[in-house]
């Protein structure tokens, strides 16, 4: 049955408004980009079906529908999360520095101080970077703060696809392999 699946994951995008959230959401759940997308008509969320490591998951991937904005996602939109995919845009130094404030938000909302949530940090336009001078935070620099705080960094494009598939892929074979 195309339904049927193993696990039922929920998997939530934070960041910075601006960052690319949404267009993260719609590249990996639909497969398209789009240029001129309105942040305040966010969706909540879409459902994707997918095969990791061999078992089929239903994946509900949240968007958070441009209220990080006034700071009002609560704890209703953290609850029963399994992943977490913290974005920042790449060309953007205070998306990165803001991310501090967004773990910390984890951490109150979720059980355990958020400790049984996976983290991955995601460094989204990464087809900016094709020009000279645009990188507002190192590679390296991105990767000591994912290791610090215990997660794994990928750079991604919503716009040209690059990583996608592989920072969804990368979370939900994590949770899945937790003891
Ligand atoms: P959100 O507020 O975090 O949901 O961000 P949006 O998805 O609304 O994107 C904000 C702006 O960045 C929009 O104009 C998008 O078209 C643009 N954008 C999103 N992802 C990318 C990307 O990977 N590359 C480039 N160049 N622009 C992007």
């Amino acid at each position: 049955m195309a339904t049927a699946y193993d696990h039922l994951l929920k998997l939530l995008l934070i960041g910075d408004a601006g960052v690319g959230k949404s267009s993260l959401l719609l590249r990996f759940c639909d497969d398209t980009y789009d240029e001129h997308i309105q942040s305040t008509i966010g969706v909540d969320f879409k459902v994707k079906h997918a095969t990791v490591d061999s078992k089929r998951v239903k994946l509900t991937v949240w968007d958070t529908a441009g209220q990080e904005r006034f700071r009002t996602l609560t704890s209703s939109y953290y609850r029963g999360a399994h992943a977490v995919l913290l974005v920042y845009d790449v060309t953007r130094r205070d998306t990165f520095e803001n991310l501090a404030e967004w773990l910390k938000e984890v951490s109150s909302y979720s059980p355990n101080a958020g400790e049984g949530v996976v983290k991955l940090l995601v460094g989204n336009k990464s087809d900016l970077l094709d020009g000279e001078g645009v990188e507002a935070v190192t590679m390296d620099e991105a990767d000591a703060w994912a290791r610090a705080n215990g997660m794994l960094f990928l750079k991604a494009s919503a716009k040209n696809k690059e990583g996608v598939v592989e920072c969804f892929n990368e979370v939900v074979s994590r949770i899945l392999s937790r003891p």
